[in-house]
């Protein structure tokens, strides 16, 4: 069975119209998973599955525009009728719940257990949804966060989530498929801190160094664009770059072409 990475949004860092922030679904092994769920990907998720058939979501980090969107997705699932016939495993940084259900004026998160069960992240966590097998890596950014490594069938995808260069980042993009990376910020004089995210050229080094097949940048920050971003990543690669673009469904995996 193919791993299918459709691509809900990519905007950073704020959504735009037509353009959510980060949030993608995952499908393969049989299962399907909502990866971080950006401001917006909750009523794009709905295009293409039925929130409450989702396997598990996958939180990279707890800042709004990768997570904001678990908000919406509680009043769909406890209150607007797509209940799961079980609770949707989270796999998202520790405090995660608690600040979910601070939204609700509430300090304990066991009014959610209906609709999610909480499963805290650590560097090595392993999920295993069918045939699908996700691997998370702590990565180096200003709050607890996470990179993903995706297996299926013996396609790999890789998914850098907010981070800034980092050895875990190569570990988990080595010899993917597909490399879905963050291009945040346009100079490397603006990091002042080494937790800062990704350069277009940070990007396309990784995507060389790791032996990747393919990157795919995402997450692209102002003054940057999305084509900006993406030729300066090529360049720095030299493989074959792709931007991601709300709406695109893309087949990883050895001899899949997508264009
Ligand atoms: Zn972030």
């Amino acid at each position: 069975m193919p791993l299918i990475l459709t691509v809900l949004g990519t905007a950073s860092p704020h959504p735009q119209p037509g353009r959510p922030c980060s949030g993608y679904l995952l499908s393969g092994g049989g299962a399907e998973v909502w990866v971080d769920a950006g401001p917006g990907t909750f009523a794009e998720l709905q295009r293409h599955i039925d929130p409450a058939r989702l396997s598990a979501i996958w939180i990279s980090h707890l800042h709004a525009d990768h997570s904001a969107d678990l908000l919406s997705a509680v009043y769909g699932l406890a209150y607007g009728g797509m209940t799961p016939e079980v609770p949707i495993p989270v796999y998202a940084p520790t405090a995660c719940a608690q600040r979910l259900a601070g939204f609700f004026g509430k300090a304990d998160p066991a009014f959610l257990n209906g609709v999610f069960v909480f499963e805290a992240l650590y560097d090595g966590h392993e999920a295993h949804l069918g045939g699908l097998r996700l691997t998370s890596r702590a990565v180096v950014h200003d709050t607890e966060a996470y990179g993903l490594r995706a297996e299926c069938d013996g396609a790999v995808l890789a998914y850098s989530g907010d981070s800034g260069p980092c050895a875990a980042l190569g570990e988990l993009a080595c010899g993917a498929d597909l490399l879905l990376c963050e291009a945040d910020i346009d100079r490397h004089r603006e990091r002042e801190q080494p937790q800062v995210p990704l350069t277009p050229e940070d990007a396309g080094a990784l995507a060389l160094a790791a032996g990747v097949r393919e990157l795919l940048v995402t997450h692209v920050g102002s003054p940057l664009t999305p084509e900006s971003a993406t030729e300066r990543a090529a360049a720095a690669f030299g493989g074959p770059t792709a931007t991601a673009r709300e709406g695109d469904v893309r087949t990883v995996g050895r001899g899949e072409r997508n264009s």
